[in-house]
């Protein structure tokens, strides 16, 4: 692998932008978010995508949009009710973080995303690939957006073969992106390098349909699948979340408090960390898990959060007395609890671990129901 990026001749880039718009314009999927040039819905839509794929996140979107059609709408809701509205999507801090961007929307710029690229990068959340997209396509301001999908294609359109992991790669093809940008229509430009990214130059790249096939330097090098080269995960953590589902006078106990690994923002079942892991136990869970009356179910399903292989489990432990376990989890520093009905514990625990944990418990107790001889 060349360890560093080779120039780029330019004479190219008129004809090349020009075919990537007229394949654009002719293939384009029609998305909610891009029927009008919106910058709350861009803005929005584009902060899903930051770790979601599209078809998964357009139904969330449309109820998240119907909800909170504004800035101001967002900011006057509860953290709890957003928090509703962005399950199935993970990774919460982003929700938290539209929150709290509506509200600086609300506050400082009259309820407009603004208009330059200092004063969307001061709005939580937002680094230099959510300003550039948001303002070049509600607002055609000529910033180049530069993600992985980008530049998978920059390397391959123009063979660039430095390491892809390397800060030296990053800033150059951060200038190529800037430079190959269509300076008359730089929202579809960003759009189109994006949606040829999802659709074409994909990581096992659909060249023939490509609006550059007899023009990519990498095709021409018949290197269009080496490059970029592909990087090695080494750092996955493997471990079990064993989720409490914890009944007192028939409601269940839902936690949240910040001092745990995962979930510190929404309320959830209580859970201890299981297997080789490199995070601490909670000494006022092992009181619940450790009690003789709790069963520990067999199944389990798998998960992943960032860089962590996990193993969902459950157990079930059924407690007279509310008021000791209210007196147990009252000593954690932080903690805020409330007690639900188990039919609502998809609302309660806004995450899609809640939806698992129901289909392994659905399962177990079909099983118990089965006629001895059946199994
Ligand atoms: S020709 Fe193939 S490798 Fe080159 S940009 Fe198009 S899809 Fe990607």
């Amino acid at each position: 692998m060349n360890q560093q990026p080779t120039r780029i001749e330019s004479e190219s880039f008129p004809e090349l932008r020009i075919f990537l718009l007229d394949w654009f314009r002719k293939n384009k999927r029609e998305l909610p978010f891009r029927i009008n040039k919106n910058a709350y819905r861009i803005w929005v839509s584009e902060i899903m995508l930051q770790q979601t794929r599209v078809a998964a996140m357009l139904p969330i979107y449309e109820n998240f949009l119907e909800r909170f059609p504004d800035p101001n709408s967002l900011k006057e809701a509860s953290e709890e009710e957003v928090m509703k509205y962005w399950k199935g999507l993970g990774y919460y801090s982003r929700a938290r973080n539209l929150k709290k961007g509506a509200a600086l929307l609300v506050d400082r710029h009259s309820g407009k995303f603004p208009k330059t690229y200092e004063e969307a990068l001061e709005i939580p959340g937002v680094g230099s690939y959510t300003a550039s997209a948001v303002l070049s396509i509600a607002y055609n301001k000529t910033y180049a957006v530069l993600d992985g999908n980008v530049k998978r294609v920059l390397s391959r359109l123009f063979l660039v073969e430095s390491d892809p992991t390397s800060s030296a790669t990053d800033r150059f093809l951060g200038t190529l992106a800037r430079e190959f940008l269509n300076p008359d229509s730089p929202g579809d430009h960003n759009e189109a390098m994006m949606e040829l990214g999802a659709l074409v130059c994909v990581p096992i790249p659909n060249c023939p349909v490509c609006p550059w096939n007899d023009r990519c330097k990498a095709r021409a090098a018949g290197k269009e699948k080496e490059i970029p080269a592909s990087k090695v995960v080494d750092n996955w953590i493997e471990l079990d979340l064993n989720f409490l589902f914890l009944r007192s006078e028939e409601k269940l106990l839902a936690v949240k408090y910040p001092g745990r690994r995962f979930f510190k923002t929404i309320y959830s079942l209580p859970f201890r960390v299981e297997g080789k892991h490199p995070y601490g136990n909670e000494p006022w869970l092992e009181d619940f898990f450790s009690d003789p009356g709790l069963s520990q179910n067999r199944s389990n399903a798998r998960h992943s959060i960032t860089n962590h292989k996990i193993r969902l489990r459950y157990c079930e432990l059924d407690l007279k007395n509310r008021k000791d376990v209210e007196r147990k989890i009252g000593s954690v520093p932080g903690l805020e609890w409330k007690w639900f009905d188990e039919s609502e514990l998809k609302e309660e625990f806004p995450s899609s671990i809640s939806g698992k944990l129901l289909k392994l418990k659905n399962k177990r107790d079909k099983q118990q129901e089965l006629p001895v001889g059946n199994v």
